[in-house]
């Protein structure tokens, strides 16, 4: 077995007993690099950028489930929709209308997870807490006709001080109970995204159950 088949393996085992699923970020990686992953069972792989994504999805198998995960503008949409089975990366209510906009105009449904920002660097896209929040409880959801919130999505500041990093991954899960309180009929708001290869223990501890991993699987990018 190869490095890449060794840890899919080595994670499924890990995570599944804690019902956590695994994205694998294929990011920079050739599509021989996804395929190792795949042949030991990996089916989820995320991306975050459209043009490579757009370049990879043809060249591999149909059955694989892309998240999209990187900053996406809104003249971008367009060729995601129907592609990925979810965007993790929804950082502002314009890409949110208009990723509604292009799925309704395809008659698809889109699947996405709100990106929420705790971390300390300015670099970082994604709501505010407050944001978010205010989105909920003013119940703007209700506008969407063909786009599924299915959770939230976050990341840790880049620190290497663990309680930091812990905090953080403890905002973002209050901000996804938050939700979940301020509109308790949405349904099936249930994903909560967080945790990568160096933090994703800390993140599972707070209450992930959706991590993604790339650098542990494929290595370094360049
Ligand atoms: C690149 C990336 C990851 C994977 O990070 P690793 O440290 O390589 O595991 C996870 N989430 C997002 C949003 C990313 O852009």
């Amino acid at each position: 077995m190869s490095h890449i088949q060794e840890t899919i393996t080595r994670l499924h085992n890990e995570l599944s007993p804690e019902g956590v699923e695994l994205v694998a970020v294929s990011k920079f990686h050739p599509a021989a690099a996804i395929m190792e992953a795949y042949e030991a069972g990996q089916r989820i792989f995320g991306e975050s950028r459209v043009q490579e994504l757009a370049e990879k999805i043809p060249a591999l198998p149909q059955d694989i489930r892309w998240h999209f995960i990187g900053h996406l503008q809104t003249n971008k949409v367009r060729p995601l929709i129907g592609k990925v089975a979810m965007i993790e990366s929804v950082d502002s209510e314009r890409l949110l209308a208009k990723i509604d906009a292009e799925s309704r105009a395809a008659g698809v449904t889109t699947r996405v997870l709100m990106q929420v920002h705790v971390a300390q660097e300015e670099t970082k896209f994604g709501f505010t807490p407050e944001e978010l929040l205010s989105y909920f409880s003013e119940r703007k959801f209700e506008s969407l006709t063909n786009t599924h919130l299915c959770g939230v999505m976050g990341m840790a500041s880049n620190t290497c001080d663990r309680g930091r990093v812990a905090a953080d991954f403890a905002a973002i899960a209050a901000v996804h109970r938050n939700i979940l309180a301020a509109a308790p009929d949405l349904r099936n708001f249930d994903v909560l995204s967080m945790g990568m290869s160096d933090d994703y223990r800390l993140a599972i501890e707070a209450g992930s159950n959706l991590v993604r991993i790339g650098t542990d699987i494929f290595g370094g990018r360049q």
